[in-house]
């Protein structure tokens, strides 16, 4: 009737549905506006002929896309996907998290310059170095393609010593364990040498769904990844949901700087309904097997203290019911705010460990969102004040006793580790597929000299700057 073609007649059709549903007084019907909004969009793609699904990605290349969200990770098979370049977002985002564990290259943040690769071209995806090269020369592929066997073989041979434990070459150890967000990712920990799980990422569990998991569902599936580690610690994160991951379930009012609003923690005490629902699931689980319990973006102490107390809370419930749980269950915070760092030393009595969230200690402490693609260089964890805070946790929990790890997306970046070694982090917890390089890495540090670099990375005026160090000691050892 309007006269506009079929594309632009859905679209508003669509969005007046979404509107109408955003204006209903019933807060769970009004939530599913969204959902409108996203089947519409999917609907708006296959019209313009331009969808992207697992069955349209029917031979093996790169993808290239302007984002990729969260929920459209999981139609990718990395058997098809071999590499990954966005216009948007940053090497920390949790898409870029998700795509690293399913072992893709991916090199995110190009903005305009995606606009110069053409279907069907030839692209090298460096993941690594975060390079991208379009229409390569036949001496460059050759190249590339010679590194690639180089690194399969490197590879090879890190992952039949990956299940030995990892000591620098003056004998330190250095625990190395994995971030999952699932069984299956727990799964390929053990395969690849976790000696456990530092950071099991919960909320996947409750994103892209209605209503929560109950405790049943919650208890399972915590269970199958303890089952899937035979026996190794298992450290489950609570609900870390805020910033830029939303559940349609939970209240939410609209905030200006959702990263620096309501989430993790914070949102965790105000539905201590869910919280609780959870601490019980983790407690049945710490019932059975070797399960440590970690809170998200703790700020205060008195935070800290709510937390514990429903915790205990949840504990007599689930004794109750005749449940035997070991009388201590390790508890540890994560430190991603900076306010937190600085009293590292109030918070070290209170907690049994530390583990640094570095992907949001880093874009808290240089203001740097982790997802702008325009502010990439700037959130770097190997900035010198990023390290620096990492010093003073270190020491902080060290002259108390307690041990600290790392679970942010540096713990497994090459250049980082010969760091956080020398800053004394007692564990890096990384994607699974990252865990063999790192710990060849590792065997071939030594401590102390690490100790001095690591000093000497302080002083220095930029993250560019403490790469270049690190790469010239380093890579001369
Ligand atoms: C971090 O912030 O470094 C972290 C490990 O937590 P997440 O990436 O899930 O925010
Ligand atoms: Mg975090």
């Amino acid at each position: 009737d309007s006269g506009h073609n079929g594309a632009l007649a859905w679209h508003l059709t669509v969005e007046q549905t979404a509107a109408e549903y955003a204006s209903l007084g019933n807060e769970y019907l009004r939530t599913r506006s969204a959902d409108v909004r996203e089947v519409g969009g999917r609907v708006l793609l296959n019209l313009l002929g331009h969808a992207v699904s697992g069955d349209n990605l029917n031979r093996p290349g790169i993808l290239i896309a302007t984002d990729i969200g969260l929920g459209e990770i999981a139609h990718i098979d990395p058997k098809v996907v071999l590499g990954i370049c966005t216009g948007q977002g940053g090497a920390t985002s949790h898409t870029a998290i998700l795509l690293g564990n399913l072992g893709i290259p991916a090199v995110m943040g190009l903005g305009d310059r995606l606009s110069t690769i053409g279907e069907g071209d030839m692209v090298i995806v460096d993941g690594d170095k975060g390079t991208v090269i379009a229409k390569p020369s036949s001496e460059m592929l050759d190249d590339y393609q010679r590194r690639l066997e180089a690194l399969h073989a490197e590879r090879d041979q890190a992952r039949r010593e990956s299940l030995a434990l990892a000591f620098t070459r003056d004998g330190k150890w250095v625990e190395v364990v994995a971030n999952i967000g699932s069984t299956a990712e727990a799964k390929a920990a053990t395969a690849n040498g976790a000696e456990g799980v530092g950071l099991y990422r919960t909320e996947f569990l409750f994103l892209a769904r209605q209503i929560p998991p109950g405790e049943d569902e919650q208890f399972s599936a915590y269970r199958d990844a303890a089952l899937a580690l035979e026996k190794r610690p298992l450290i489950i994160r609570t609900l870390d949901i805020g910033g830029d991951k939303f559940l349609p379930y939970l209240r939410y009012e609209a905030e200006a700087n959702p990263f620096l609003g309501v989430r993790g923690l914070r949102l965790s005490l105000q539905h201590r309904d869910i919280f609780k629902t959870q601490l019980r699931a983790i407690l049945l689980t710490a019932a059975e097997f070797p399960v440590r319990i970690m809170f998200p973006m703790v700020t205060t102490p008195a935070e800290w203290r709510e937390a514990i107390a429903l915790l205990s809370e949840a504990r007599s419930e689930v004794a109750d019911r005749g449940v035997y749980l070991p009388p201590r269950i390790e508890t540890g915070m994560m430190v991603e705010v900076p306010g937190a760092a600085l009293q590292a030393e109030q918070f070290a009595p209170l907690v049994d460990f530390f583990s640094i969230g570095s992907n949001d200690l880093t874009q808290y402490t240089l203001a740097a969102e982790r997802g702008n693609a325009a502010l990439a260089t700037l959130a770097d964890g190997l900035h010198p004040a990023v390290l620096r805070l990492i010093q003073y946790i270190v020491e902080a929990a060290h002259r108390h006793g307690k041990w600290v790890g790392i679970c942010g997306e540096m713990a497994g970046d090459a250049a980082a580790v010969p760091l956080l070694v020398g800053l004394g982090i007692d564990e890096l917890s990384m994607n699974a597929a990252a865990i063999p390089l790192i710990k060849q890495l590792i065997r071939t540090l030594d401590y102390s000299a690490m100790q001095v670099l690591a000093k000497a990375s302080l002083t220095l005026e930029t993250a560019g700057d403490v790469r270049a160090l690190v790469m010239e000691q380093v890579s001369g050892e």
